[in-house]
């Protein structure tokens, strides 16, 4: 689960790490009552989405102005002609796609005058089982760019769970982003209460771009951005209302209710798969046969005919598939299960796209038979390279 950025810095807040004053609005008239409650002579109007190149973005519809999704004020005045241009309309950034996010809310903030900005990020290092600190002197830059064109300015390492964060982790922050004296005694501190955050609240990411060193020589998480590990959200109810379901995929949301691992992708073939192996193998396989996978979708092994058939409306109501396949191993999982799943969302929602069946496993005789009977229009399907083939040629005559 992804939050704001103003969400993210209250939480930061929390643990004492540095983060300027700031106010999160959502109409123009609020914005000259967060400028006083700040003071200050310099604000940052920041656009709420969840996606990030918000400076370099730029808006759709020309009301907005010129700027991009962080823009610096000098007066009240200033401040609320930024919300009148920014507030409900469409930003355009790298990580939004061309239809963008509709602005629904801007965090004002007391600006910092920045001296270096640099790069900080805490993520789970798979490989080490371990969580590790991701530090450049590069900041507020992609990060991506840094990695490929000066990967020796970016300096990594990782905590050992059994003691945490200990003192040389910090010093470790402070070489790496070349801070000493004063500036150095910060990044330490900082190292330690990132981690304790981090941990305390099951972060999958924490990604500071930039963390700053001001003119007058404070650290200060000038951007903050959190992802937490959906599968420990149980353990934190206080998260809970935090979640922004408009900035989330529809169709993601409505698999979630149905405790499905469904991730919707740009493709045109819808998959129900169970496993997340073969549903994995099955995205690549229609990928060879040269089509896209319109998501990813394990039903799991113990699905019911109820959750089937929720997976299956999920894909059948999306605009951009053109096909769908269904590739199933029963094992746990029962093939009639998943007929009965399939027939009942189709006789519900119809069938208006070609779709391919492979059944393989438990019960297969049953489920074929039953599949076969509802006189549905289903294009049966030996194997997998049968099917994906058989699903990219349907698609791709219409
Ligand atoms: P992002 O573009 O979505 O990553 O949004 P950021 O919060 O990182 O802001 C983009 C850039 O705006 C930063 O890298 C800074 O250069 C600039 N910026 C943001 N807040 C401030 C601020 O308080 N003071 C100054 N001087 N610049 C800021
Ligand atoms: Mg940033």
């Amino acid at each position: 689960m992804n939050i704001h950025e103003y969400q993210s810095k209250a939480i930061l807040r929390d643990f004492g790490i540095p983060v300027a004053p700031g106010i999160a609005i959502s109409d123009p008239r609020e914005a000259i009552a967060a400028v006083c409650e700040l003071k200050g002579s310099l604000f940052a109007v920041k656009a709420q989405i969840h996606a990030g190149g918000r400076g370099k973005g730029t808006f759709k519809e020309p009301e907005a102005g010129e700027g991009g999704g962080v823009r610096l004020a000098h007066s009240r005045e200033e401040v609320e002609a930024h919300a009148r241009q920014m507030l409900g309309h469409t930003l355009v950034t790298l990580q939004t796609g061309a239809a963008g996010r509709k602005v629904k809310r801007l965090y004002i903030e007391a600006a910092s005058p920045i001296e270096k900005e640099f790069y900080l990020a805490l993520l789970v290092d798979r490989t080490a089982g371990r969580i590790a600190f991701v530090a450049s002197t590069e900041g507020g830059v992609s990060i991506e760019e840094v990695a490929k064109n000066t990967p020796e300015k970016i300096a990594t390492f990782s905590v050992d769970p059994a003691t945490g964060a200990m003192p040389h982790h910090g010093r470790a922050l402070a070489s790496a982003l070349h801070l000493s004296g004063d500036a150095g005694r910060q990044a330490e501190k900082l190292a330690t209460r990132l981690y304790t955050a981090f941990v305390d609240k099951d972060m999958a990411l924490l990604e500071i771009n930039p963390l700053i060193l001001s003119k007058d020589g404070r650290l200060v998480c000038l951007d903050a951005k959190i992802a937490f590990d959906d599968n420990a959200l149980f353990r934190h109810p206080e998260l809970a209302a935090l979640r922004d379901e408009a900035e989330e995929d529809p169709r993601e949301v409505e698999a979630a209710k149905h405790d499905l691992s469904y991730i919707a992708l740009q493709g045109t073939i819808g998959c129900m798969v169970n496993g997340a192996g073969l549903a994995m193998a099955t995205m690549d396989i229609i990928k060879l046969y040269g089509a896209e996978p319109a998501n990813f979708l394990d039903v799991g092994g113990g699905a019911t005919k109820e959750k089937v058939a929720a997976a299956f409306k999920i894909i059948t109501a999306d605009a951009h598939v053109k096909g769908i396949l269904v590739n199933i191993f029963g094992g746990i999982m029962k093939c009639d299960v998943i007929a009965e799943g399939v027939i009942a969302a189709v006789k519900e929602m119809g069938l208006k796209v070609p779709l391919v069946v492979r059944l393989e496993g438990t019960n297969v005789e049953l489920g074929k038979a039953l599949i076969a009977r509802s006189g549905f229009n289903v294009i049966a399907a030996e194997d997998l390279d049968d099917a994906a083939q058989k699903i990219v040629a349907a698609v791709s005559k219409r």
